[in-house]
């Protein structure tokens, strides 16, 4: 049995499916190093429509990671994230998935903003942002946006395909850590239950997603941990990627995701970091917490935000610097009671 839907959501989710009509020529993007969510919720979202006669393509900031190559396999021509400014231009519908700020866009950022077409935008962040005007279908208490497509087809009777599917299960997969964070609701559950219905293998999708992973994975992994900072009495744990270690390993941004898990579970840590230079001069920081502690709040002031439990901010500076000054600052707040 599918969630059940409250009446607001679903004259929301009606209302928000007026849009997605045949003859439209629409964009789907979402954030600059697009994870499962993303994708997930994107690709999911072209079977639905397809299914239904109407054409979309994806057009991302950056690249699909190889981890997520499979999503695309039975959408071919799909994927025009390396023409995104040209088909961007072409579009009288932008559909923007799994943020709800222009500037998680990218190098895309200024032509979405000059377009002047209806931006539409699906999400469960709870950062506010700036969009251009279009309708809108947001629920912080979603667990990804996946979830959130889900309802769109379930509202509007689209069909779900065995292909949508299977996307939207990665989607919900992916952005609750295999369905162990705090984001994991019981709706949560009875959607990856409805999606499993329609036939999906559980194993096939968690072999494609975490075990055809690159040596340099693993490796980057065990260079990173070596890493390790813990302030036992700050509750604080850190890890920094070694400069240069993605090119060397061969690695990409992607293989990074979880790793910030590792110093997240020990016993104490009540807020993790991550840090990575992501081009010279400039630092991203990724930050999850354990219990009440606020990392969405923690890093709004440093122009970051995300979920309350894990967000992420980058700031210019060398690694040292953005360090000393994020540390500074996460010990302060989490001498506080870890929230403002
Ligand atoms: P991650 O650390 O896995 O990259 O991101 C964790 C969460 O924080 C995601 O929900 C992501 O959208 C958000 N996030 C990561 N980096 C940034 C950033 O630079 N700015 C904002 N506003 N959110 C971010
Ligand atoms: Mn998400």
């Amino acid at each position: 049995m599918p969630p059940v839907l409250s009446a607001d959501r679903l004259a929301d989710a009606r209302r928000f499916a007026e849009i997605l009509q045949p003859g439209r020529r629409i964009c789907i993007t979402t954030h600059v190093n697009p994870d499962g969510d993303g994708l997930g919720s994107e690709t999911g979202l072209v079977h639905l429509l397809q299914a239904r006669g109407v054409t979309a393509v994806v057009t991302n900031p950056s690249p699909t990671p190889e981890r997520y190559h499979f999503l695309f396999r039975d959408l071919p021509g799909v994927d025009r994230s390396h023409e995104a400014v040209k088909e961007l231009r072409r579009a009288d519908l932008i559909l923007v998935l799994d943020i709800s700020d222009v500037g998680r866009l990218g190098m895309l950022s200024q032509t979405v903003l000059e377009r002047g077409v209806p931006v539409a935008c699906v999400d469960h962040h709870v950062s506010q942002g700036h969009l251009p005007d279009g309708p809108r279908y947001v629920d912080p208490e979603a667990s990804a946006t996946g979830e959130l497509i889900f309802q769109l087809a379930q509202a509007n009777g689209w069909p779900l395909t065995p292909a949508a599917a299977r996307a939207l299960y990665v989607a919900i997969l992916t952005d609750t850590g295999g369905f162990r964070f705090s984001n994991t609701r019981p709706e949560t559950l009875r959607t990856a239950a409805a999606l499993l219905e329609v036939g999906l293998d559980p194993e096939q999708i968690y072999l494609e997603v975490y075990a055809n992973a690159p040596e340099g994975r693993a490796r980057l992994l065990a260079e990173t941990l070596q890493t390790m900072v813990v302030e036992a009495d700050a509750g604080l744990a850190w890890v920094t990627v070694p400069p240069g270690a993605l090119e060397r390993l061969g690695a990409t941004a992607d293989d990074l995701d979880g790793i910030v898990e590792v110093p997240r579970q020990i016993a104490g840590v009540r807020m993790a970091l991550l840090f990575r230079e992501i081009a010279a001069g400039r630092v991203k920081v990724s930050l999850r917490s354990v219990g009440a502690v606020d990392v969405a709040d923690f890093a709004r002031p440093f122009g970051g935000g995300g979920h309350t439990k894990a967000s992420g901010l980058s700031m210019e500076g060398s690694l040292a610097t953005v360090q000393a000054r994020v540390l500074t600052a996460a010990r302060e707040y989490l001498s506080g009671n870890g929230s403002r």
